[in-house]
């Protein structure tokens, strides 16, 4: 029961990353209450995240545990959506992270009815990502914070288990990707990132505006096109270290 009186459901918010994934396992060898995993998806993460969810919800079905999937109520996907208003997602506002990761779990939660202790994904190299939750039903948890368990350690936990380690989750446009990102992209999925070249060359911000405005802060005036061609000559341009990565919610 919570203070209110509530019943407390324990719900672990899944991102399809190496994080999620090593605290779903970690939750299971541990016994700890676990009543149902939920992923809010965007509906453009990277064709390997998907087909890791298919292992995810084979593995959560020997335990009994459901896998929910949540998406926005219009049904459109974060691509769709940036076609229609001809905008992409932005690193400053971070609008496609509330409507598409935050309010529709939010709101799933809601329905519920319950108070909802949620597990999340964050490890404890990246322990500044940690916050509370802005909704008084939500209870935010990090067991992973609280056994100093780091990526590397949550590698290690999942290649233990025996399970593949997946690839970094998140939209494969996403405005926090770094050029590492940026670069397997176009050598493994040429047409998204071709995608990703028309939705930033369609935007009414473009060109004052790009998609890798956060890797380039310094020197903002690479195009992603004019990232494709780099990458064509074999250039690898560094990152800026600075980079923030993508937050809390899209759990990537
Ligand atoms: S992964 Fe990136 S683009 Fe997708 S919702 Fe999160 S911040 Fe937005």
């Amino acid at each position: 029961m919570s203070a209110a009186g509530l019943p407390t459901r324990h719900v672990l918010s899944y991102g399809g990353g190496v994080n999620t994934v090593a605290l779903m396992l970690l939750l299971i060898r541990n016994q700890e209450p676990l009543d149902e995993v939920v992923f809010a998806d965007t509906g453009v993460e990277v064709p390997e995240t998907y087909a890791y969810m298919e292992i995810t919800r084979d593995y959560l079905e020997r335990y009994g545990i459901p896998f929910h999937i949540i998406r926005k109520r219009n049904g459109k996907t974060l691509y769709e959506t940036c076609e229609a208003r001809r905008v992409f997602p932005s690193a400053i506002w971070r609008w496609s992270t509330r409507d598409f990761k935050v309010h529709p779990i939010l709101g799933y939660y809601r329905s519920l009815g319950t108070h909802v202790n949620q597990y999340l994904g964050i490890a404890h190299d990246e322990i500044w990502r940690m916050k509370d939750s802005p909704s008084p039903y939500v209870t935010n948890l990090y067991p992973l914070i609280d056994k100093k368990m780091t990526r590397a350690d949550c590698v290690a936990l999942i290649e233990a288990e025996g399970l593949p380690v997946p690839v970094k989750s998140g939209c494969f446009f996403c405005p926090f990707n770094s050029i590492g990102r940026w670069k397997w992209l176009y050598e493994t999925h040429p047409e998204l990132f071709q995608k990703a070249v028309v939705l930033e060359e369609q935007s009414k911000h473009f060109p004052a505006q790009r998609l890798t405005d956060q890797v380039f802060r310094e020197k903002a005036s690479v195009k992603l096109r004019d990232l494709a061609s780099r990458f064509a000559d074999g250039e690898l341009p560094s990152s800026d270290p600075s980079l923030s990565a993508c937050g809390g919610e899209c759990m990537t």
